[in-house]
């Protein structure tokens, strides 16, 4: 059972970059105002990530890594309508079926942090009271441990540090609040002073920059890149940054094609963008002609 738990959590979670995704996403459901990110060789090593959020309930401790444990969907409405970015109770079961996993939480109204350690969608013993301030700090050791060919295949490549750090370049941008601190160390390929660095950086770059938020949530959404470049090209322009947030209703989307929720699925696809370049060539007539 653990094998087949194994091969499925490793799907969810192919690479680094997912689980720091997931983990991220985890913290901003949590209300989190601050939140950092620490990455050990490439996240094979080690990957945390800490926020001052709500923090999780010693109660719940049994429950949060097991398989379709969430507390953010209460009945099948919520569905339509999910404001947060989790709801499938995936991820940290999955991540403790492919890492070591600590938890260390802290709710505002304890009076001490408790913290738990997991393997296989379980806590291993009972939670214990730790140190740790109002938040979560949740960390991945030894990631892939249990699937040494993929483990290998990973170390031998630096592609990890890089998406990893595309992926922590997109999240700073889909962040409504301006007040959310935002902070990433650890050892990467390239030194990161910050994320925002990096988007200064490709700005002056021949490469073009294309990023899509569909109702605050980063997507692969590359179908959209299509309409927009012909527009501009109609003009003889060329697009060198575009990040799209689109507000879109959610009975019109489908996010939940894919375990990661990283693509989405238009429901009416050819009016869904038929709109969007309408929209666009509007907007490029009003400031080009
Ligand atoms: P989902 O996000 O789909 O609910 P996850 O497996 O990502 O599922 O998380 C399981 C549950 O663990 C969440 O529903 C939430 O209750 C709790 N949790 C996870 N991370 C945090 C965090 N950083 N702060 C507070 N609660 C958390
Ligand atoms: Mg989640």
């Amino acid at each position: 059972e653990d094998v087949v738990n194994r091969m499925a959590a490793g799907e969810v979670l192919a690479r680094p970059c997912n689980a720091i995704k997931e983990l991220v996403e985890n913290s901003l459901d949590a209300g989190a105002t601050e939140i950092m990110v620490n990455v050990q060789s490439a996240g094979l090593k080690s990957l945390q990530v800490t926020d001052n959020g709500k923090g999780i309930d010693r109660e719940d401790f049994e429950l949060v890594c097991e398989r379709f444990a969430t507390s953010k969907l209460h009945k099948f409405e919520d569905l339509m309508h999910m404001k947060t970015y989790g709801f499938r109770g995936e991820a940290l079961a999955s991540l403790s079926h492919v890492a070591k996993v600590n938890i260390v939480s802290k709710r505002a109204t304890d009076n001490c942090a408790y913290q738990g350690n997991f393997l296989d969608g379980k806590l291993v013993a009972p939670t214990r009271p730790s140190a740790g301030r109002t938040g979560t700090c949740i960390t991945a050791s030894d990631l892939f441990y249990n699937l040494p060919t993929r483990r290998n295949k990973m170390a031998a490549h630096g592609e990890e540090s890089k998406a990893i750090y595309d992926m922590l370049t997109v999240v700073p941008l889909s962040l409504e609040s301006a007040a959310l601190k935002f902070k990433f160390t650890g050892n990467v390929s390239k030194p990161v002073a910050s994320a925002t660095a990096k988007l200064a950086q490709q700005r002056k770059s021949n490469r073009s920059f294309f990023s899509v938020f569909i109702n605050g949530r980063s997507v692969r959404c590359d179908i959209l890149k299509h309409p927009i470049d012909e527009v501009l090209q109609t003009r003889g322009l060329f697009c060198q940054f575009c990040s799209l947030h689109l507000e879109i209703d959610e009975t019109r989307i489908d996010v939940n094609v894919h375990p990661t929720k990283s693509s989405v699925i238009f429901l009416e696809k050819e009016e869904i963008i038929g709109e969007i370049r309408a929209y666009f060539e509007k907007v490029v007539t009003e400031i080009f002609g």
